[in-house]
């Protein structure tokens, strides 16, 4: 683990850079990625942005979004990788994660409860809620003056990863640095109606059909959504309109821990877990090969999905009762 001056040094000596998140990219991912790309730019660095799943159109807005590369990696000479946001090498994503073996400095920025040891340079804070507060941080430090546009993208990854300020990792430190992003001039009430308000007609379709699938274990403490092809094909919605349908499951009275199925391709089921205190959701991800927060983790597991629900609810419920709960 290195401190913040050790990146900032590193980046420093950087000239050409390929910045990278994790797979299904979201606010944090991405406004991070964008920040600290068009930000590097004016260091006079070569920059490029990219990854293997498209930016979610709810995010097109933000600044630098056109310029987010994706399908396989693309060819030039790097010199160093920015990994944001990304766990685990896994979740670099097909084709992305093979870079971690070419001839190249990795820089690895995370706040991950799961993150786990790659790059030839790491700096994760578990307690800071997103990466975005991170790259605000290490702007700062690299002396680099957040432009309006580095200033939208670090407001969104904060705004998503907080859950609008609403989740435990919202400190007063994350008030302190939006505080300064407002002063920047970043329209936060027409981004939170960008991000919040403006859903297309069939993701909240698929919110209508997804309700219909709730189901509860007998003591009403886990509760959980299944998304498959077919309602998704039957909503006329798209994969990326799934997220957030999780947090419906969680905001059930009694529900300690909200689940969703969703599946991805035939037969493999990405698996959301949100959790209330005092559950810790990244362990029990954690139990089926994934990871993510204490509140907020996931998994992918491929199979029978009744035999796939039964044995996560088993785990959960089993993690309810370690509590004493
Ligand atoms: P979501 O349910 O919103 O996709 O993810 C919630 C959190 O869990 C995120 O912080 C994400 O990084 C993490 N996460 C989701 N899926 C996986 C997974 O398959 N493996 C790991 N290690 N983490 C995951
Ligand atoms: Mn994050």
């Amino acid at each position: 683990m290195n401190n913040m001056a050790e990146i900032a040094e590193a980046i420093k000596r950087s000239q050409n850079v390929l910045i990278c998140g994790h797979i299904t990219p979201d606010g944090d991912s991405l406004g991070s990625i964008l920040a600290l790309g068009l930000s590097l730019e004016k260091l006079g660095k070569k920059v490029t942005m990219a990854g293997p799943d498209p930016v979610p159109a709810i995010y097109d807005f933000l600044p630098g979004a056109s310029r987010f590369r994706t399908g396989s990696p693309p060819e030039d000479k790097f010199d160093t990788l920015i990994v944001l946001d990304c766990s685990v090498p896994e979740r670099l994503g097909e084709g992305y994660r093979e870079l971690l073996e070419r001839d190249l400095v990795v820089i690895n920025i995370d706040h991950h409860a799961g993150s786990v040891s790659f790059g030839t340079y790491r700096y994760v804070d578990r307690l800071t809620a997103s990466v975005g507060e991170i790259i605000f941080e290490l702007l700062d430090m690299l002396g680099i003056e957040i432009t309006l546009e580095a200033a939208i993208c670090l407001y969104t990854a904060i705004v998503t990863d907080t859950g609008s300020f609403q989740f435990e990792n919202t400190t007063p430190d994350t008030h302190r640095r939006v505080a300064r992003l407002l002063e920047i001039g970043v329209p936060a009430a027409r981004i939170n109606v960008k991000l919040y308000e403006e859903k297309p007609r069939e993701s909240v379709l698929l919110l209508g059909a997804a309700l219909n699938t709730l189901s509860f274990s007998p003591c009403g403490k886990v509760c959980w959504m299944t998304v498959d092809r077919e309602l998704i094909k039957k909503s006329g919605a798209e994969d990326e309109h799934t997220e957030g349908l999780v947090n419906y499951a969680r905001s059930i009275r009694g529900v300690l821990v909200g689940l969703l199925f969703h599946e991805i391709s035939e037969n493999k089921y990405k698996i959301s877990f949100r959790s209330k205190e005092p559950l810790d959701v990244n362990k029990i991800a954690a139990v089926f090969g994934g990871g993510g927060h204490s509140k907020a983790a996931g998994c992918v597991l491929q199979g029978d999905l009744r035999e796939i629900q039964e044995k996560v609810v088993a785990a959960a419920l089993s993690a309810i009762g370690g509590n004493g709960l």
